[in-house]
């Protein structure tokens, strides 16, 4: 079963001094986890593979490609052991409560945008 971890981290605006606290948060999955959602992305592109076989013209291009894309989106789902979710904090910058979401590949420490004053921001750990 997925476990979502969460670990405090500090949130620095651009000039390095301003700091502020937050929260990282990040989905672990288990073996067993990884192999369900790889087996459902399989499932998704193949099936938008099969439902492109009936639009004229483009299923020349469209079940290739969703065949092809099938067992690459699967594999990168397989290999995805800790996807990160958000990080919600104060910005520095604006001193305002913020939620900000991520993208599953995302790691510490990185570099985002308050999506409130859109200042530049350092997200380390603590
Ligand atoms: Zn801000």
């Amino acid at each position: 079963m997925a476990a979502i971890e969460e670990q405090d981290v500090r949130i620095k605006a651009n000039d390095g001094v301003a700091t502020c606290d937050g929260v990282f948060s990040a989905t672990h999955y288990t073996s067993h986890d990884r192999l369900v959602r790889a087996l459902k992305a399989l499932g998704a592109m193949w099936g938008l593979a099969i439902v492109a076989v009936f639009i004229p013209l483009a299923h020349f291009i469209l079940v290739p490609a969703f065949l092809i894309a099938g067992p690459v989106v699967a594999r990168g789902r397989y290999k995805t052991s800790v996807a990160a979710n958000d990080v919600v904090g104060t910005c520095p910058g604006c001193r305002q409560n913020t939620k900000l979401l991520l993208q599953s590949a995302d790691r510490l420490p990185m570099w985002k945008y308050c999506p409130k004053c859109n200042a530049p921001i350092q997200i380390d750990a603590n």
